[in-house]
């Protein structure tokens, strides 16, 4: 590899490694940040505004049922022998319309008997799976007890009941009373909140069973089932509130749960898809294709320049400074191209030498500038006779070498006396004189049997002769020292 593919690659590697470490850090510090925002503060807060709302809608039947078995109506009419059913039922009538429940109900201990608003529908009893409801709850602790069943009335119908104990005056145990709301009414409430809170929702009591959820709920029916969720349930299950998060499906999952102490049952907010993750993720996208695109534009600016200055530097290092001519490395690169090509088209090819006659004078009267001056008029003067195929090249301070491709000696012997009379009657003005200056030369045409230096050589040996002959005239080899191509 060259040292420019090298240096062009090592930009490109700080460019884009650079591009990538900012764009990639700065993701990772935005994408941390919403994350703990949304763990934090996001979650709990919709956890807190759910919760506030559930008191508002879902205790309200708690209330109905304390207020139920604490009313003194069924108290005394319960200790009383519950003589007349009709008036208990009519009680219950009462408070299903007046608070829009879906259900209401006694059950006397005494009697077993399960009083509803249309009647004395059954007796409850230890051996009936249905009523197995009735006895955990006598024998449990809590004053009521909030559970999922099947209507006793309409067993076709799950129910939401609120199970609260009666006492009697003395303290003893004497039937439990409440209302039960259909479970597509809190499903609705729960639908509400998720549409509301653009999260998902769900209820699970403390043992891990997911009580309530809308439908649109996925996850297993139990949280220790759960392939992610399971991991976390002790958590759940045993802190009065948590937050965490896991991966699914290469997308972060946000939990928050609290206990709702009221049902003993613990509220999970959960949300998928984050909105704000998706839109950083794609500004990362975006930054990256930025990147890429700079870097590109930059690789491209820095293998223009690059280029440019290389073909300068190549320019430099291959012309005369003074004269704009080709200069000797100029000709050391041409020479074994112009050779191969004459002998590969079977063309001839002549060079010419040329040397400025007592030019050292003109520096030594009138100051190099100006011998300076006349070399470059000398220069131009050339390159206006020439065409466009010859290369023209300073070979010397004040001599100059012409390589004519498809061109003979003969040709060459014309070419080289048409430039020895145009300096002849070249004039520079210098103050109020006019230089001017003779050129003495030496031809050659390349034979078969030329070595590289061979054509040259002969055309120097040939001014040579011009300068010993008198100078300001051509001069070719003498007749046999060589035989054209
Ligand atoms: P001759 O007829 O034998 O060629 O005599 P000459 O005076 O031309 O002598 P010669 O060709 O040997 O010397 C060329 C002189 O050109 C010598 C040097 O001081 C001068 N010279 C070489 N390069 C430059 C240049 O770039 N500028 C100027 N002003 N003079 C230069
Ligand atoms: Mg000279």
């Amino acid at each position: 590899m060259t040292k420019k593919y090298q240096i062009l690659l090592i930009l490109s590697l700080i460019l884009f490694t650079g591009f990538l470490s900012t764009s990639l850090i700065s993701y990772f510090t935005a994408h941390d940040s919403l994350a703990s925002e949304i763990e934090e503060s996001t979650l709990p807060l919709t956890g807190d505004n759910i919760y506030s709302e559930i008191q508002q809608d879902l205790l309200r039947p708690i209330f109905i049922s304390s207020l139920m078995a604490h009313d003194t109506f069924v108290r005394d009419w319960a200790i009383a022998g519950e003589q007349d059913a009709s008036a208990i039922t009519r009680y219950l009538r009462e408070i299903q319309e007046r608070y829009d429940t879906e259900t209401s109900f006694f059950v006397s201990d005494k009697t077993r008997y399960y009083y509803h608003p249309r009647g004395r529908l059954k007796r409850v009893s230890r051996d009936d799976p249905q009523d197995a409801w009735y006895f955990h709850f006598k024998n449990g602790l809590d004053p009521y007890e909030i559970n999922i069943d099947r209507d006793t009335a309409d067993p076709g119908r799950i129910t939401v009941f609120i199970n609260y104990k009666v006492y009697d005056y003395g303290g003893n145990f004497i039937g439990a009373a409440g209302v039960g709301l259909s479970t597509s009414l809190v499903k609705q409430l729960i639908d509400e909140y998720q549409r509301r809170y653009n999260r998902e929702i769900f209820f699970v009591d403390r043992l891990g069973n997911v009580t309530m959820h809308s439908d649109t709920y996925t996850g297993a029916p139990q949280l220790r089932q759960s392939p992610e969720l399971s991991l976390y349930a002790t958590r759940i299950l045993t802190s009065p509130s948590s937050s965490f998060n896991y991966q699914s499906q290469g997308r972060t999952v946000y939990v928050n749960s609290r206990l709702v102490p009221e049902f003993k049952w613990y509220l999970v907010v959960q949300q998928t898809n984050n909105p704000a993750t998706d839109k950083i993720y794609h500004t990362l996208i975006l930054n990256l294709i930025g990147s890429a695109l700079i870097t590109l534009v930059v690789l491209v600016l820095a293998w223009l320049t690059v280029n440019k200055f290389q073909r300068r530097l190549e320019a430099m290092a291959l012309t005369d400074k003074l004269t704009g001519l080709a200069n000797r490395q100029m000709l050391d690169r041409m020479l074994p191209q112009q050779i191969a090509q004459a002998r590969r088209r079977k063309e001839p090819l002549s060079c010419v030498i040329a040397d400025l006659d007592g030019f050292k004078l003109v520096n030594d009267t009138y100051g190099h500038p100006t011998g300076d001056l006349m070399i470059r008029s000398i220069a131009e003067l050339f390159a206006s006779i020439s065409r466009a195929s010859d290369l023209i090249c300073r070979w010397g301070g004040d001599e100059f070498l012409f390589l004519l491709p498809n061109c003979n000696q003969a040709q060459a012997l014309q070419f080289a006396e048409k430039l020895r009379h145009a300096v002849e009657n070249h004039r520079l003005r210098v103050d109020d004189n006019l230089l001017g200056l003779s050129l003495s030369l030496g031809v050659s045409e390349l034979t078969s049997q030329d070595a590289p230096d061979d054509m040259i050589l002969r055309a120097d040996r040939a001014l040579l002769a011009s300068k010993s002959a008198g100078r300001n005239r051509v001069s070719q080899p003498p007749l046999g020292a060589s035989q054209p191509a």
